[in-house]
């Protein structure tokens, strides 16, 4: 999938993600609001629901002022708020449910997927082929992850394929283990 492009025209996102987008700028709260607004996405209510295309504009200019780490800090701030199917209880349910989250969350048309394999019990890849930036991605998986985490267990994120949207590819492909 092409990045920051919604791959289908009229694709919606509801207003939870973007105020999720906004607590994860932190000191910049300002900044994320007036790039909103300049982008046509203002009033943002959770239940409400604003163009995916505006979202993604917004957040590439995000990108491009402030990297990587920004946008880390904005996909781990997507699990907080987002409504979850019930009887998750599990790192492995949460890992199968990503991509259904993600499609409650959108609406009106193909706008991407997660697709979790798992190798082993506590090991599997996520391939991941949506617009979003490859950062954002990382820290969304990674916070979903540590929300179902046992104590004193640890979560593990790297980047598997060489291929990355970054660089042009459709997907990128995640190893995951916990
Ligand atoms: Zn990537």
């Amino acid at each position: 999938m092409t990045l920051f492009k919604s791959p289908t025209p009229g694709v919606v996102i509801y207003g939870t993600s973007i105020l999720s987008m906004i607590d994860g700028m932190g000191a910049f709260k300002n900044n994320a609001l007036k790039i909103l607004e300049e982008n046509g996405i203002k009033n943002i209510k959770p239940n409400n629901l604003y163009s995916q295309q505006k979202f993604l504009n917004s957040l590439k200019i995000i990108y491009e002022k402030l990297g990587d780490v920004t946008i880390k800090v904005i996909g781990m701030k997507i699990p907080e708020k987002v409504q979850l199917p019930s009887n998750i209880e599990t790192i492995d349910q949460i890992l199968n449910s990503i991509d259904r989250i993600y499609n409650m969350n959108h609406r009106g048309g193909d706008c991407g997927s997660y697709e979790f394999k798992k190798t082993s019990n506590n090991e599997g890849f996520m391939i991941v082929d949506t617009p979003y930036p490859c950062a954002f991605d990382m820290g969304l998986i990674e916070a979903f992850m540590n929300k179902f985490r046992e104590d004193g267990s640890l979560t593990f994120i790297n980047h598997h394929s060489e291929e990355c949207r970054m660089n042009g590819s459709s997907s990128c492909t995640y190893k995951v283990k916990w």
